[in-house]
């Protein structure tokens, strides 16, 4: 009886915690037993479902598809984006919004970070945090496309990350998968005190043809040599095998924007530093290149195929940024 009372008295205090943490709207869906709550859920479900079928996926191979393919649907997407948000101003307005996690398979709370691209709009890339799974709208994305890949289970995976959930949710679909971080007063390929293992991208101490897939993620830009990264990661791939990379591109350029030079130990400033979050230092991590166009004529030089592709979906929350383009990542195989 008594430990009845507890565990009633501390739902309560979690009830009260969550309305003051969350907001009313918030408490609904959380408590996802409440009548009120599925009959809100189904009430917003509804209002998207209007947008169920406006799932847009381009796959292109240069700068000339993407001009021809991706470009020409910007101004559809940006006007279709642009109403679901006013539509929907209120739930927005709480920070958050209502849409199918395809990496948690379930209608589930996006929560939008308070964020903002070069431009001052919202950075929709990096935000639309599933309030189950945590991963992000380019983390979702690419984690379905992983999926879809359908790798066996028993498959060698290398990722550039070992500190993310992504890596967690890794290791659980890929019980072999072998995550690394980037540690400068580490040698490569030994472990810290806490046993993560450092890599350097540039050089990776892997032997070659290991890997079945290679997944780096938004690090490709803070390296001063990218080509170097990218054939180290295809000398690791076994015949066939599959890397997969995000990395924000310079769309509408083919020459890549080189923001910091390296020589000789010296780093030059070539444009004003911009600095990316790390989750393992508190103090970012330099920009060193955009990559436009041509890294994906280098990466023809590496691999078999090169996809970029662009992925939208207002139901899946893969938003696209302000000016209508979709969210992208690559696909290549060995
Ligand atoms: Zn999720």
């Amino acid at each position: 009886m008594l430990s009845h009372i507890r565990t009633y008295k501390r739902k309560i205090k979690q009830v009260i915690f969550e309305t003051e943490k969350y907001g009313f709207f918030r408490l609904l869906i959380v408590l996802n037993g409440l009548s009120f709550s599925k009959l809100l859920v189904y009430v917003l479900k509804r209002n998207r479902n209007v947008y169920k079928n406006v799932d847009y996926k381009y796959i292109v191979e240069s700068q000339s598809e993407f001009t021809s393919v991706v470009m020409p649907f910007s101004e559809k997407i940006k006007k279709l984006q642009n109403e679901y948000l006013k539509a929907n101003g209120y739930i927005m307005k709480k920070k958050m919004d209502i849409g199918l996690c395809e990496v948690c398979n379930k209608t589930s709370i996006f929560n939008i970070d308070e964020i903002e691209d070069k431009e001052g709009n919202v950075n929709w890339r990096e935000t639309l945090r599933c309030g189950y799974c945590g991963l992000n709208n380019r983390e979702r994305m690419m984690w379905k496309k992983i999926v879809d890949l359908q790798i066996k289970r028993e498959a060698r995976v290398y990722v550039s990350e070992r500190l993310t959930p992504f890596y967690l949710y890794l290791k659980h679909i890929f019980p072999q998968c072998i995550g690394s971080e980037y540690f400068p007063n580490i040698c490569n390929g030994e472990r810290n005190n806490a046993g993560i293992l450092n890599e350097d991208i540039m050089n990776l101490s892997f032997e070659d043809e290991l890997f079945d897939l290679v997944i780096c993620r938004d690090v490709l830009e803070h390296v001063h040599d990218y080509r170097k990264a990218l054939s180290e990661m295809c000398r690791v791939l076994k015949n066939d095998g599959i890397l997969v990379v995000s990395v924000p591109l310079k769309l509408e350029s083919y020459n890549d924007e080189v923001r910091t030079i390296y020589e000789n130990g010296i780093r030059r400033y070539v444009m004003e530093p911009e600095i990316h979050g790390n989750p393992i230092d508190c103090g970012g991590s330099l920009v060193y290149t955009i990559p436009g166009w041509e890294m994906i004529d280098y990466m023809k030089y590496l691999f078999k195929t090169i996809n970029c592709e662009f992925v939208f979906s207002i139901e899946k929350g893969y938003f696209a940024d302000s000016k209508g383009i979709p969210q992208y990542f690559l696909v290549a195989r060995k």
